[in-house]
């Protein structure tokens, strides 16, 4: 059942070859394995997901209409909300937080019948691109024990990866979906801004935060968004429109589509990524498309931008992490101050207090126009230039990341880390929706991803393009040797 993906194993449950319980029983013995070996979640729902596959074969035997997702086992990212369970966002502070409310995306997923197995290992509060910020263990990647899967969505990907799940949901606020997907070979899609909604998300940069799903294949992806991709009240950044039929029009022609290449932002690519590049554009020619190149000097402002306004937001959103609400509460404060002070000291990670005193710092009085307000400026000036450039061409294609996975722990320098971010921050900046596809290896244990944004809302264009790569491609088809075997599960 492993190999299988989301709507196979939904077939299989529905034409009663298999039972609920099977698959839950399968899958989560399997998560247990995959967790000691790569140490992917921080809670897996044994007696949880047991009940609601027990549940479910009763629906099904009472002959009630099944959902979508019937039986399709998935990891959630564990800063999202799933009621009664603990919602930990990888922090000290949280490690006891259990969540009051489900977030719309869950719930949505377990109105059609999902199974959610477990909650996954993530960098704390999503800031990171390595899962090694988490505050209770590293993530490894399947491909090799001894790289990161790459973050901060590492154990979602590792998840799908290792064949825990067919699918699971991550965040991306900056390529936290893009880049873990690239570095262990599976699709990782990041909606419009607003397509999903982000209600029982823990906050990080609420105007860059995206929901979105890891899969082994374009049609669960779009499956999945199919599901999740719905207007929610509760989300006033929610996008107030239709829901979408994904599937019925992915495999539309890419017949002399256009997609749009920055090469002058690709100047200082290593050579082992620009050739899987260019083989990739190549697939597209094949099927007619044509490569456009296109001049995008802006994009080189995205990582420094980024580094402004996620930071500005988080220090926002993390305020309310004051020892007062939510679960660290430092006991040997002696004043309201001391309360606030310590509590954080103790709950934060360096990381997090990093960029909560970036952020304080770039919107002080001082230097909020210098910084914070100039950033803004440039983001505006981002926007309508992709604006211009979707004038031109349907896509724009660009590499997920600059290198494959890296060894873990072995970069020590954050800025040197940040730049992990090069390719993903743009299409967050913009809002824009990006998919990464397993466009082949770099070395025998290596995978890369190659990237394609799209307009505004036009994230069935996206899926259609990752779909006719994937068809015409081998490279998703690869599962990793040490994960490609039955007795796991
Ligand atoms: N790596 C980026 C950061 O550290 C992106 C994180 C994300 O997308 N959640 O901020």
């Amino acid at each position: 059942m492993y190999q299988l993906s989301a709507k196979e194993l939904r077939d299989l449950f529905v034409s009663k070859k298999v039972s609920a319980s099977e698959i839950a029983e399968y899958f989560i013995k399997r998560a247990h394995t995959v967790d000691e070996m790569t140490g992917a979640f921080l809670t897996i729902l044994d007696e949880r997901t047991l009940k609601k596959a027990k549940e479910l074969d009763e629906k099904r035997a009472s002959g009630k209409p099944l959902g979508k997702l019937a039986g399709v086992p998935i990891a959630v990212k564990d800063n999202m909300n799933l009621k009664g369970v603990k919602t930990t966002c990888g922090s000290n502070f949280l490690k006891d937080h259990v969540a009051l409310y489900d977030a719309t995306p869950v719930r949505l997923l377990e109105e059609e019948d999902a199974l959610i197995i477990g909650k996954t290992n993530c960098d704390e509060f999503a800031m990171g691109s390595t899962n090694e910020n988490s505050a209770f263990k590293i993530a490894k990647n399947p491909w090799d024990l001894e790289c990161t899967p790459g973050g901060s969505s590492g154990g979602s990907a590792v998840a799908v990866s290792a064949r825990c799940a067919p699918l699971s949901l991550g965040s991306d606020t900056g390529g936290s979906i893009r880049q873990p997907a690239a570095f262990t070979g599976i699709f990782g899609f990041k909606p419009t801004y607003g397509r999903v909604s982000r209600y029982g998300l823990v906050a990080f940069g609420s105007s860059l935060d995206h929901v979105g799903p890891f899969a082994t294949n374009v049609e669960d992806i779009a499956l999945i968004m199919e599901v999740m991709g719905a207007y929610c009240e509760r989300d006033s950044t929610s996008l107030d429109i239709p829901r979408e039929n994904y599937l019925d029009t992915i495999d539309e022609s890419l017949q002399g589509k256009k997609i749009g290449v920055p090469w002058d932002f690709l100047c200082d690519l290593p050579d082992k990524s620009k050739k899987l590049f260019k083989e990739s554009l190549k697939v597209y020619e094949d099927l007619g498309a044509e490569i456009l190149e296109i001049s995008f000097p802006d994009l080189k402002y995205c990582i420094p931008i980024y580094y402004i306004i996620a930071p500005a937001e988080a220090s926002s959103n993390l305020a309310r992490f004051d020892g007062v609400q939510y679960s660290a509460r430092a006991k040997d404060a002696k004043s309201l101050a001391e309360l606030y002070d310590l509590s954080k000291e103790y709950g934060f990670g360096e990381e997090v207090k990093q960029r909560i005193m970036l952020g304080t710092f770039v919107l002080s009085s001082g230097f909020q126009s210098d910084y914070f307000k100039k950033a803004l400026k440039i983001r505006e000036m981002l926007i309508n230039n992709f604006h211009h450039a979707f004038d031109h061409c349907d896509v724009i294609a660009l590499p997920t990341t600059p290198n494959g996975a890296f060894k873990s722990l072995s970069i020590k320098d954050p800025i040197s880390l940040y730049l992990q971010d090069l390719y993903t921050t743009p299409a967050n900046l913009a809002g824009l929706p990006a998919i990464s596809i397993p466009c082949g290896f770099s070395g025998e244990n290596k995978p890369h991803g190659l990237q394609i944004i799209g307009p505004q809302q036009e994230d069935a264009r996206v899926m259609r393009f990752a779909y006719h790569f994937q068809k015409n491609t081998e490279h998703h088809k690869k599962i990793p040797s040490l994960f490609d075997k039955e007795e796991l599960s």
